[in-house]
């Protein structure tokens, strides 16, 4: 429903959130979030009567777009009938969210632990791994992001590490396939893919392998870049892992449910983890929810020995009734196919059509609802549209960017020189042609800043 305009309440609600609000990843001073009044499937409003088409679902996690009917009703089923509790009971909605994500995820990872997002499916991923093994070490990708808590974030391999690195303590990064910038001096994705794995392999053998406990990669890195993975590059990576009985998790968070266009972004690569966590798209983030599935392997090791990890929330009622309707909603209405099919037939394509009359379009790289556009001031030298971790006066072109979007009434997605489209899953054809023209436009302002 669209909400009416009501500046002064907008005012307020700003004037408390500077007063009050400390935000995450900002310099509290130098912020101004917007109010926002609502929202509807794949639009927001402020509260002067602007509408923003989100190109962001939030933070990459509304993949059935704002208040659902189905998911808003089951909530308040579920708030009206058992609100809340423990979690070392079976309660009805955590069992059928529980047997609906088993039914989905690849292969035997059967078990589902609960937690409250992305980044604690990360912790206990890794602590399942190192118990499972006996070992100490995890190996993660640079240009990843895994979360924000302890372990999480020192898997992190992105400039958001720096601040909270403790040295970090058993984790080790490599180098993951990314052609456009190869760390391999690459120039195909056949050599990148082996050059990729050949390191990957180097770097278990020099940090002895029988000291690894897991190697964790997202399926598809999300917030940093949308870099596909070359074919065989992981099932290159399960083969090593097998060789020297290495858990292998892939991180689902961003990439899972539907947002590639499949299920799971594993199922285009035909490859099965021993462990794979997962959070915002399984519910749309209406509710806080994230979790592990587990393969038979792994829960084994728990199955007469305690696992010694667990959250309150574990499973909260109120989350998992909304992960029920959601995945119920994804599978009624096709939002997967959805993803699949406007993301082959027009994201892709008129994307990569903007990539060749816009001179600051350097890549576009993607599938399903998960789009990369990679500015850069010359397409021949591909030198970033601004510099690697840039902020304020240098992050100039990429604001410029933004603002231009949002004057046509794109809210767009930034990150460092890219922007990534990462509609809602269930986005219509007239809203993704909308929001596409609009980018068109904001590119233009892009451009200015070419050379
Ligand atoms: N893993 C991946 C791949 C993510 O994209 C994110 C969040 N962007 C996380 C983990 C952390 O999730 P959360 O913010 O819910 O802790």
């Amino acid at each position: 429903m669209t909400p009416q305009p009501n500046p002064q309440v907008g005012a307020a609600v700003k004037a408390a959130d500077r007063a009050h609000v400390f935000h995450s990843w900002s310099a509290q001073e130098l912020i101004d979030p917007l109010a926002v009044a609502g929202a509807d499937g794949s639009y927001f409003w402020d509260y002067d009567g602007n509408r923003y088409l989100d190109f962001t679902s939030g933070l990459v996690f509304t993949n059935i777009g704002y208040q659902h009917p189905k998911v808003v009703a089951a909530i308040q089923e579920q708030a009206a009938s058992l609100t809340t509790f423990a979690p070392a009971f079976a309660v009805e909605a955590r069992s059928e969210a529980a047997r609906l994500i088993a039914e989905r995820t690849p292969g035997d990872l059967d078990k589902i632990f609960f937690t409250n997002g992305g980044a604690e499916a990360v912790e206990n991923a890794t602590r399942m791994a190192r118990l499972h093994t006996g070992r100490p070490k995890v190996l993660s990708a640079y240009r990843s992001y895994h979360g924000a808590t302890s372990t999480a974030i020192n898997l992190t391999g992105d400039p958001r590490r720096w601040p909270s690195d403790q040295g970090a303590a058993g984790v080790v990064h490599f180098w993951a396939p990314f052609l456009y910038r190869s760390p391999f001096y690459a120039e195909t994705e056949q050599q990148e893919c082996e050059r990729a794995l050949q390191h990957l392999e180097d770097t278990i053998a020099f940090e002895g392998p029988a000291t690894i406990a897991a190697v964790i990669l997202e399926t598809v890195p999300g917030t940093a870049g949308i870099m596909t993975p070359p074919p065989g590059y992981l099932q290159g990576v399960r083969e090593l892992c097998d060789r020297h009985g290495i858990v292998f998790i892939l991180d689902e968070v961003m990439a899972g449910f539907g947002r590639t266009g499949k299920w799971f972004a594993a199922d285009h690569y035909d490859v099965v983890p021993d462990l794979m966590t997962f959070a915002k798209g399984v519910n749309s983030g209406y509710v806080p929810l994230g979790g592990v599935a587990i393969s038979g392997a792994i829960a084994d090791t728990f199955g007469k020995r305690p696992y010694p990890g667990g959250l309150t929330y574990s499973g909260h009622p109120l989350a998992c009734a909304a992960a029920v309707a959601t995945i119920n909603v994804m599978a009624e209405e096709r939002v997967v196919e959805n993803a699949a099919h406007l993301g082959e037939t027009l994201i892709g394509p008129a994307l990569r059509e903007l990539a060749e009359r816009h001179p600051s379009v350097g890549e576009v790289r993607g599938l399903g609802m998960f789009w990369a556009l990679e500015l850069v001031k010359n397409k021949e030298t591909r030198e970033p549209l601004t510099p690697y971790n840039a902020a304020g006066e240098a992050n100039a072109p990429m604001a410029a960017f933004g603002a231009a979007a949002k004057k046509n009434g794109l809210w767009p997605f930034i990150n460092m020189n890219r922007t990534h489209v990462v509609p809602p899953c269930n986005i219509t054809e007239a809203e993704a042609k909308e929001g596409l023209a609009a980018l068109d436009e904001a590119l233009t302002v892009a451009d200015g800043y070419t050379a």
